[in-house]
């Protein structure tokens, strides 16, 4: 089946990103919006654009019944939820395929199984995938919190089962922490996900966050695309982003590609994936499965040079891969930038009217971004307003490429943590690859 039409369940520079790849297939698309959004580039460059609610998400870019209706009205063939939002949502991927429509992603059952974090460890393990010690399923109480932070050992990390955006995660490094940490982790979790269960794992102490890029068709053939290393993070949510990880050697990458897209075909998963996995120690950790298309999926096509979206269109399509791993070559190095609207040392979000803008360019440089001269960043949203990329021949050329690259951006208006960047690529242990999940936050602190 061919596409003529997709509806884009999504804003900002993601939408942007879909439109993109839609166009060069020669696809109609619909783009959705809220009345924050009227003024919103991927409003602007959508073929159709329909308005599906006032400013709140919840009203609109969540609003399963309004974009449902929208898809319906606008004749569209398929709808791509992006990432954040809907996009793991499987009473929406559900709804999506009960009206009709295809859900350009896995099936209802995966994104079940992998959204929630507890059957997602249990799936990881049935098909091989070595996961982090922990408890087996949720902690029903104080008691069996200590009694397994005893049998794994401290320091332990108390997790929510719907987590996500680094949201509901507490450290407890003996009892009495963990008393506190139990209760609170519980009230952050039903607070952010209406869901209060929680799990717990050994905290791991100088780990990497290295992931897999999967992509599989609907006939058994899945490839991976290599791992990026998003160990810099600031509270558990990532600020930048490598590809191939500068920790890995040839053996250990070959090693967790085959694990990886083994695992995945057990599953009988079908579009693109991820799987994320904490390196230490020369071990693997399974910690989740993202059952979308990542923020940071750019740095892999800078080094594949495989457009995941046009990817996901041709498999929810029904098209088969059409290459082996064998096929999948990889060439350079990437890295990317999360530029947000806040303020780089305090980062307080800093929405407003941009005044200058000027996106950097020239050779291996990407900016994907939805902003203008002009727009007025709304408060009600995200606040990662822009992504930059660069890829090199070799990791030195990609970083200088980026030191030149931030120096040129210019957002103005608006706080951006474009200067963390810039400090943060002139450290020596960045420079030498030498860093951990808790590198950066020490960074922030001034404690490195
Ligand atoms: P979320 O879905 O909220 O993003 P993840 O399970 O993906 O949660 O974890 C996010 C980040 O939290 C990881 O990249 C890592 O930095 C940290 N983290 C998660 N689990 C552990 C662990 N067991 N030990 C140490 N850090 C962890």
């Amino acid at each position: 089946m061919q596409f003529e039409k997709v509806l884009i369940a999504n804003r900002g520079e993601i939408a942007l990103r879909i439109h993109r790849a839609c166009r060069e297939m020669g696809i109609r698309t619909v783009a959705v919006h809220s009345t924050a959004d009227n003024d919103a580039m991927h409003v602007r460059l959508a073929d159709e654009a329909v308005c599906i609610g006032p400013p709140s998400a919840k009203e609109s870019y969540l609003n399963k019944a309004a974009i449902l209706s929208a898809a319906t009205i606008t004749g569209a063939d398929a709808i791509h939820p992006g990432y954040g939002f809907l996009s793991e949502n499987a009473d929406f991927a559900e709804m999506v395929e009960d009206h009709g429509f295809t859900f350009i992603g896995p099936t209802p059952e995966h994104i079940r199984m992998m959204g929630d974090k507890i059957t997602a460890k249990q799936a990881a393990l049935s098909v091989g995938l070595p996961c982090v010690p922990g408890s087996e399923g949720a902690i029903v109480s104080e008691e069996h919190a200590l009694s397994t932070a005893a049998d794994i050992g401290y320091p332990v990390l108390i997790k929510a089962t719907a987590g996500g955006g680094g949201k509901g995660m507490k450290v407890a490094r003996n009892a009495d922490e963990l008393r506190e940490a139990w209760s609170m982790a519980r009230n952050e979790a039903q607070a952010a996900f209406g869901n209060p269960d929680v799990y717990m794992e050994k905290y791991l102490q100088k780990p990497r966050h290295i992931e897999m890029q999967i992509l599989a068709d609907n006939f058994g053939n899945v490839v991976h695309l290599g791992e990026r290393d998003c160990s810099l993070q600031r509270r558990h949510q990532k600020v930048l982003e490598e590809a191939p990880s500068p920790a890995l050697n040839a053996q250990q990458r070959e090693q967790i590609g085959r694990t990886a897209s083994q695992a995945i075909h057990k599953l009988g998963y079908r579009n693109a994936g991820t799987i994320e996995f904490l390196f230490e120690d020369g071990h693997f950790y399974f910690i989740e499965m993202n059952t979308r298309l990542q923020v940071e999926h750019p740095i892999t096509e800078g080094i594949t040079g495989i457009d995941l979206v046009r990817e996901q269109i041709r498999i929810a399509q029904g098209a088969p891969l059409g290459y082996t791993q064998d096929d999948v070559k990889f060439q350079g190095h990437a890295i990317e930038c999360r530029v947000n609207a806040e303020d780089p040392e305090t980062f307080i979000p800093s929405p407003g009217r941009i005044g200058d803008y000027h996106a950097p360019g020239g050779l291996g440089v990407r900016v994907d971004s939805a902003l203008y001269a002009g727009y007025r960043i709304p408060p009600n949203y995200d606040s990662m307003i822009a992504k930059l990329i660069v890829t090199g021949n070799t990791r030195n050329e990609a970083l200088m490429r980026l030191k030149r690259a931030l120096g040129e951006y210019v957002i103005g208006g608006v706080k951006t943590t474009l200067p963390l960047h810039l400090r943060l690529i002139q450290e020596q242990d960045f420079v030498n690859g030498d860093y951990d999940i808790h590198w950066l936050e020490k960074l922030v602190a001034g404690k490195n």
